[in-house]
């Protein structure tokens, strides 16, 4: 059945598990179908447990698209199937994250669509003036919020990780599962899978973390990050860098916050020794709570701080991270 008004949102799942972004999605889905007064549906490229838990989390409808050849994850195989999904059920809104998956797909689906595309977005709204979706993003660092409406229908929209509290479904709360058959007979993937290497297991994954201290030129040299991995493991958090640190051999590529580097959200950022440039802010402005340690006074970064520690990181470091511990442990 056709759900011709409704918010469907790609839920992704990795390795048989929801990911975290598919409740996210649920959660920023949920506010707009709430408005509109429509159901809240998901497209699946899964199985039907990992259906049951969507519904679990907040689904109205999960299209469930159980076919062997959309496994392991391939956008030539997921888009010709999502295309189809979107063209049958036609919603109003649909919402991916601005994720691996995501930022491939988006683009493609809405060019085959014929419509505009919202993409990295922190916010979306419904405007009852506009009769649109408004999606919000910070720009230039975040020292901006832009405001756009992704043109067309459905409006198109990729949410950053992070940025939106997952779904709370009433108890009780129903929703059905509908598998939806797809056609992938004429596609003849160029690419394939040949294996999987997970990241490091040590290493939390900077868009994952809930907690980055990040060291930048102030530090001096590589030996410094220790007093930054000190206060990361007694916060629970993993240490991230600038640019400059990382261009120095100070740090792994894969710790680089930034414009050019990883995007996070997490619920505190301690900047230490870093200036504050847009280009490294663009990478962590959507952190819920950003704390600054800087010897200068008048560094930028302490315009977009929430808190901020003037002093030598060397003297700041040790009494932090020694309050933190006594704080845990208390
Ligand atoms: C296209 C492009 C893309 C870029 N992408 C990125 C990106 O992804 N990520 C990124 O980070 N940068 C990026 N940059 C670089 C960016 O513009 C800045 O040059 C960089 O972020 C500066 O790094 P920093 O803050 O570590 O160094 P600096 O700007 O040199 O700042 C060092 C800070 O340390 C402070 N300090 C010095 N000694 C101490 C001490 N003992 N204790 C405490 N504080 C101290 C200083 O007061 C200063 O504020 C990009 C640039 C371009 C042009």
């Amino acid at each position: 059945m056709a759900d011709p008004q409704g918010v469907l949102i790609l839920a992704e799942q990795d390795e048989g598990r929801l990911a975290s972004i598919s409740g996210e999605l649920l959660g920023a889905g949920r506010a707009l179908a709430t408005a509109l007064d429509v159901p809240l549906s998901a497209a699946l490229l899964g199985e039907r447990a990992q259906a049951d838990a969507l519904v679990a989390a907040g689904a109205d409808r999960v299209y469930l698209l159980d076919e062997p050849a959309l496994r392991p994850f391939l956008a030539e195989t997921a888009l010709p199937a999502l295309e189809q999904l979107v063209r049958a059920v036609q919603p109003r809104v649909v919402l991916l994250g601005h994720t691996a998956a995501g930022r491939e797909l988006a683009p493609r689906l809405a060019v085959r669509l014929g419509v505009g595309l919202s993409t990295d977005v922190s916010g979306v709204r419904w405007d009852a003036e506009l009769g649109a979706v408004v999606a919000s993003k910070p720009i230039a660092g975040g020292l901006a919020i832009a405001e756009q409406v992704p043109q067309g229908t459905p409006q198109l929209v990729t949410v950053r990780p992070k940025t939106q509290a997952a779904a709370e479904p009433p108890p009780g709360h129903a929703g059905e599962v509908v598998p939806f058959a797809i056609d992938l007979s004429g596609v003849r993937p160029r690419a394939r899978v040949l294996e999987r290497v997970r990241e490091r297991a040590a290493a939390q994954r900077l868009e994952d973390a809930e907690v980055v201290v990040s060291g930048g030129r102030g530090l001096g040299g590589p030996e410094n990050f220790r007093y930054l991995e000190e206060l990361a493991e007694v916060l629970g958090g993993v240490v991230g860098a600038s640019r400059v640190a990382v261009d120095s051999g100070w740090i792994s590529a894969d710790r680089q916050v930034g414009l050019t580097g990883k995007i996070t959200s997490p619920k505190l950022y301690i900047a230490v020794g870093i200036s504050g440039a847009m280009q490294h802010m663009a990478g962590c402005s959507t952190a819920k709570t950003i704390v600054a340690i800087n010897t200068d006074p008048d560094a930028p970064i302490f315009e977009k701080a929430h808190f901020g520690i003037v002093g030598d990181f060397k003297k700041v470091l040790p009494a932090l991270t020694a309050a933190c511990r006594e704080l845990r442990q208390g």
